[in-house]
């Protein structure tokens, strides 16, 4: 599987660690965490969301990036 570039800075990425079927992905430039999928994987995925499954992932991908961003400060 290609490896996909950080969507941040277009740096990069080296395999980060395993969640379920996905890779994360870790960028060497900026160390943002991403998942490895392709666009049409995302726009796959998100067609067959509905709207009660879209606002519970907003939910806990706001708990991620709080999680996230506490993490980088930290380490600054
Ligand atoms: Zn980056």
């Amino acid at each position: 599987m290609m490896m996909k570039k950080c969507p941040v800075c277009n740096g990069p990425g080296v395999k980060e660690r395993r969640v379920g079927k996905y890779c994360l992905s870790k960028c060497r430039v900026c160390s943002f965490v991403y998942a490895n999928v392709t666009d049409e994987e995302i726009e796959q995925v998100n067609f067959n969301f509905g709207e009660f499954v879209k606002c519970h992932y907003r939910e806990v991908q706001s708990g991620i990036d709080a999680l996230w961003f506490d993490r980088i400060s930290r380490a600054c």
